[in-house]
């Protein structure tokens, strides 16, 4: 018999070589047709994996992140297997499961093209195929064995990964007529995957190499559950409503020009004005929390980034370095704001009573993307961070983390995000010399983190061995409305470029000491943070930040000159005021322009002009009654106070 521990404590005893699934069916019969995957001492297997001594075991349903991977991944052999069918001489890339679904890159000759028309048909083979109830099968095969099983197969692909596997670590899955290589783990069989989608097709380069083979990547999801499928199905027709890109071109915020080049947006006066609003913000929190500007070109000579690192890790799949008529001059564009600030704080000498130095720069940055992985503002070739570094002394360390999440957490509050989660990535503690920095240091700063997160007591998930190899770090995960999850802030500790720049202060000793690194970016990004902005708020961005505040709405042309006036008398109380001059109907006037997302329309017609008011009325909430022109005035400004109340 062995001991089998579960999540709440509790040990059974079971006969040696039992199987997840068995355990399960021990317990309940609906667990047992619920159950996905099981975790064994900590790592992922297949349910039916003997387990023949002492363990801990999790069993995954649906709702679990394991039980949901299990599926997807099952999923994507399972379309493999039926493209195979359909499509016999396939050769097959990579298939995993993602956040939400899974694909798989195929190469189907270059005499079949397909198309979002031919998905139905795959979808219905799978369905056929899950009937069949076909077990997911794991066999453990030598690398010579794997090699030629592909080899004949013709499937250069699979050949190719495995030419990187060692000998004695691969491992098959086989259902129906597939054979896969994959390291697992899968369902049991097909029959829980009882609702398909296969959504979309997308090309993808072969291993992520533009001068490689482009492939067919096909994108689907599955549920256990027809409802689950419909839920999904209606989740993503809402966050197509909801795309930053299509409500960035309606709402006139930013565009993209072929001829300036991909990946390269062109901000609107719009988009511009929001961007400096949000910009201002920070700015007036950072002054009061102690940052000092600072400005720094967008390029650097190479040798710069050879110190920080940067090259290695930018230089030679990024943007090339710029070459000048001196021979031999050369420059990057700056991936990372980091090493000028670095000379910043080097222009003078420090002391320990100098510290901390906080250095803001809201610094445009470049990395190149390949084209097909660019999207909307979220995954740009430039962009612009509202960065930060912090140089500080170790004994500082948790109370400028504080400082920092402060910022973050009001941030957050004022626009609307209150559903996130932070994570906290830590060293791990068993591979020691892979990180740079002194242990005593590392303990220190994870402890101040730790301590930091939970004197705000927030929802933390700690992620050992996830830490950068210079420092530990805590990030910021936003949901949105659509429960989507974004990663927004992050606030990251670093050893290494005080280290590559020789930064030093002299202490209270009056020895050098190196100061402690801290980057931080609460928004990220301007580009991306904007883009969850529009797609959390669907383009009603709160009445502070809105490009927009009021439209005047005169009912016919007599009224102009009233409109006119009003509108003046606003703009005079910094109220953004616009005055809809379109010959229409009332009431297509309000339609119109409340599709634009303005918060308040005014309607002015001879009521209004007589008493000098406006009947307002508030998007999505209709009629707020007729007010005067200093009342409307007070009463929006009071809002824009309320949500911009001081941290
Ligand atoms: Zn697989
Ligand atoms: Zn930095």
């Amino acid at each position: 018999m062995i001991n089998i521990t579960f999540p709440d404590g509790s040990v059974r005893q079971f006969d040696k070589g039992v199987s997840g699934l068995e355990i399960a069916k021990s317990l309940s019969n609906s667990l047992a047709r619920e159950v996905l995957s099981v975790n064994v001492n900590d790592e992922l297997w297949d349910l039916w994996r003997p387990i023949n001594v002492d363990a801990t075991i999790k069993l995954n349903k649906f709702d679990d992140p394991d039980g949901k991977h299990a599926f997807w991944h099952s999923s994507a052999h399972l379309m493999a297997e039926a493209i195979e069918s359909l499509y016999p001489g396939t050769k097959f890339g990579i298939g995993p499961a993602i956040e939400n679904g899974f694909y798989y890159d195929v190469d189907l000759g270059d005499e079949v093209v397909i198309s979002d028309s031919d998905l139905p048909r795959i979808e219905k083979k799978m369905k056929d195929l899950v009937s069949q109830k076909n077990r997911y099968n794991r066999s453990e095969v030598s690398k010579a064995h794997a090699l030629k099983f592909f080899g004949d197969k013709g499937d250069e692909y699979k050949t190719e990964l495995i030419e990187d596997l060692e000998d004695g670590t691969i491992s098959f899955y086989e259902q129906g007529n597939f054979t896969d290589l994959c390291r697992g783990p899968h369902l049991a069989d097909t029959s829980p995957i009882k609702a398909i989608k296969l959504l979309s097709i997308a090309g993808a380069y072969w291993r992520g190499d533009e001068s490689r083979k482009q492939l067919t990547r096909i994108y689907g999801v599955s549920f256990p559950k027809a409802k689950m499928l419909e839920e999904h199905l209606e989740l993503l027709e809402q966050a197509k409503l909801r795309d930053h890109r299509k409500l960035g071109k309606e709402l006139e915020l930013f565009t993209f020009s072929k001829r300036v080049g991909p990946g390269l947006p062109l901000w609107l006066p719009k988009g511009a004005m929001l961007r400096e609003r949000l910009e201002n913000f920070l700015k007036k929190l950072q002054r009061e929390q102690g940052y000092e500007p600072v400005i720094t070109p967008h390029i650097g000579q190479k040798e710069l980034w050879v110190t920080s690192g940067h090259y290695a890790k930018y230089g030679k799949d990024s943007f090339q370095p710029i070459k000048t008529p001196q021979e031999g001059e050369e420059f990057l564009l700056k991936p990372m704001n980091c090493p000028h600030h670095c000379e910043i704080y080097k222009s003078k000498p420090r002391s320990y009573r100098d510290l901390p130095v906080r250095y803001a720069e809201f610094g445009t940055v470049y990395r190149y993307e390949q084209s097909g992985e660019l999207h909307g503002l979220t995954r740009v070739r430039g962009f612009t961070q509202d960065d930060a570094h912090i140089f500080c002394r170790p004994d500082q360390l948790k109370e400028e983390f504080l400082k920092v999440i402060d910022l973050i957490l009001y941030i957050f509050k004022t626009l609307d995000f209150k559903d996130f989660i932070t994570q906290v990535s830590l060293r791990d503690p068993d591979d020691k010399e892979k990180y740079i920095g002194t242990d005593e240091n590392w303990d220190k700063a994870e402890q101040a983190i730790l301590e930091a997160v939970k004197a705000k007591g927030m929802e933390v998930v700690v992620e050992t061995g996830e830490a950068a190899f210079y420092g530990p770090k805590l990030d910021f995960i936003v949901r949105d409305a659509l429960g989507r999850k974004w990663q927004l802030g992050t606030i990251q500790v670093d050893y290494n470029l005080p280290e590559r720049f020789e930064l030093e202060y002299i202490g209270s000793d009056n020895q050098k000491h190196r100061p402690v690194m801290i980057h931080r970016a609460p928004f990220g990004s301007m580009e991306r943070f904007v883009a969850v902005l529009i797609e959390h708020t669907a383009g009603k961005f709160p009445l502070w930040l809105t490009p927009d505040q009021a439209v005047l709405l005169p009912i016919s042309e007599k009224y102009h000159d009233y409109a006119e006036k009003v509108s003046n008398f606003l703009k005079n109380c910094d109220i953004r005021t616009l005055i809809d001059e379109r010959n229409e109907k009332i009431g297509k006037k309000i339609r119109d322009n409340e599709l634009k997302r303005i918060p308040y329309l005014l309607i002015i017609g001879e009521k209004e002009q007589e008493s000098g008011t406006v009947s307002v009325r508030r998007q999505g909430e209709g009629d707020k009654g007729v007010m005067s022109m200093e009342e409307f005035a007070s009463f929006l400004q009071s809002e824009v106070q309320n949500q911009l109340e001081s941290i």
